[in-house]
């Protein structure tokens, strides 16, 4: 176990890797209506409400 920027594991929807803090990513995501708006820590925020998470490699 190293030091990990997420407490929760995001990996790529397409490849299935782990995305790290520091890499660069491509998220996809349905905006709620404002009232509903996410807010939090933004890793929990994209695992809970991203439609799909690319890494770099995937998105290009
Ligand atoms: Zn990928």
């Amino acid at each position: 176990m190293g030091l990990n920027f997420f407490n929760a594991e995001l990996k790529c929807s397409n490849c299935g890797k782990v995305l790290n803090s520091g890499d660069e990513i491509v998220v996809h995501i349905t905006l709620p209506s404002q009232k509903k708006m996410p807010v939090g820590i933004l890793d929990k925020v994209l695992s809970k409400h991203s439609d799909k998470v690319y890494c770099k490699k995937c998105s290009e």
